[in-house]
């Protein structure tokens, strides 16, 4: 690791880059008044961006069962899927992943990214598009920085409430008034602000797909569960007449609106890695620059951008050549299109996109043409 560089200006980085040319490159969040110093206490913090990284790892997706692997370090046990915090077997936390690159946890990490923005970022707290930029990671997900002037001197505490906040930690029933009679007296509007606004969209979304089971999930009971069923459409009509009506029904209690309520502020949260944002000198990675694991590019983007961007075709820097490698093992994956594997334990002639890909993550080996 080589730290506390600073340069003057666009050019003197660019031909730092190109004379060392680092497997990773990363800047600070931080604003420091001498960062260059070597140690953190002599650089004098002045301030720092408010970034956020939503990364699929972090989302559970159905599809990792098919792609995604972990093993515990300690006790050998492995399995399929999303990773978890501690072995099941032993209960350690030193577990290993082995995650690839995947079109649905992509588009997941995007909607969770908009959803940030839109939801959160821009309605909620009233930050503009234009003070934050937006990131493809290189790998599995988006950074997004905010560089607004308001945000700059929050404490790592204040960080952490907005993270709270974002991801819906700590919610209290009572405060939005899941008890006695106080969402009779006050309904929750569907076009109600902040999370107000989501418990109700979030409740009327969940009532009108729901069956048996997804209330069995909630610990509902099954008489309850076919009560709101067969008065499906008379609560969807209440949640949405102007001005909203909270639907009370008998057989129905505030504990069970209560039990919807704490499932629905899970799902309309955002996935966000509250690690990174609480940091107050938290390190990104560079925008432009190639991903060491991955070899696509950390590419930033615009919000308009956003929606049309494929990290699979317009991340890719590699656009021409093939290479014969041996891989050891990989999934099915797909690149600029174009669907390869899953291989195991073959030489095979590949694009060298997906050749330096499953290089940079030690999945294969050039095979040295004699
Ligand atoms: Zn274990
Ligand atoms: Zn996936």
């Amino acid at each position: 690791m080589v730290r506390h560089l600073s340069f003057k200006n666009e050019l003197e980085l660019n031909n730092y880059l190109k004379n060392k040319i680092p497997l990773h490159a990363y800047y600070s969040s931080a604003y420091y008044k001498f960062p260059n110093a070597e140690d953190m206490d002599s650089k004098e913090w002045i301030g720092a961006d408010l970034v956020f990284d939503i990364d699929a790892d972090h989302i559970p997706t159905p599809c990792k069962d098919e792609h995604d692997k972990w093993t515990c370090l300690d006790c050998g046990y492995s399995s399929t899927g999303m990773a978890p915090e501690s072995c099941p077997k032993c209960k350690s936390k030193r577990i290993k992943a082995e995650t690839w690159l995947c079109e649905q946890c992509l588009d997941v990490a995007k909607n969770e990214t908009f959803k940030l923005i839109d939801e959160f970022l821009v309605a909620d707290f009233g930050i503009s598009i234009h003070e934050m930029s937006i990131n493809f990671s290189g790998h599995r997900g988006y950074h997004v920085h905010v560089y607004s002037e308001v945000v700059r001197k929050l404490s790592q505490d204040a960080r952490r409430e907005i993270t709270d906040y974002i991801r819906g930690i700590g919610f209290s029933p009572k405060i939005y008034g899941f008890t006695g009679r106080d969402l009779i007296e006050n309904p929750l509007d569907l076009a109600d602000p902040g999370w107000r606004g989501r418990l109700a969209r979030g409740i009327y979304d969940f009532i009108s797909r729901a069956d048996l089971s997804d209330f069995k999930k909630l610990s509902i009971r099954s008489r309850t569960a076919k009560k709101i069923i067969e008065n499906r459409d008379l609560i969807l009509k209440s949640l949405e007449s102007n001005p909203p009506i909270w639907p009370s029904i008998s057989g129905i209690s505030m504990k069970t609106w209560s039990k919807i309520a704490q499932y629905v502020v899970k799902v309309q949260g955002s996935h966000i890695d509250e690690r990174v944002t609480t940091d107050i000198k938290r390190l990104m990675r560079l925008p432009e620059t190639l991903h060491g694991k991955t070899g696509f590019k950390v590419k930033s983007l615009s919000y308009n951008e956003l929606e049309n961007f494929d990290p699979l075709v317009d991340a890719v820097v590699f656009r021409r050549g093939e290479v014969k490698v041996h891989v050891h093992e990989c999934p099915e994956l797909t690149i600029n299109n174009e669907t390869y594997g899953p291989y195991n334990n073959e030489d095979v002639i590949i694009p060298l996109a997906l050749a330096v890909y499953l290089l940079c993550k030690g999945a294969a080996e050039i095979i040295e043409e004699s």
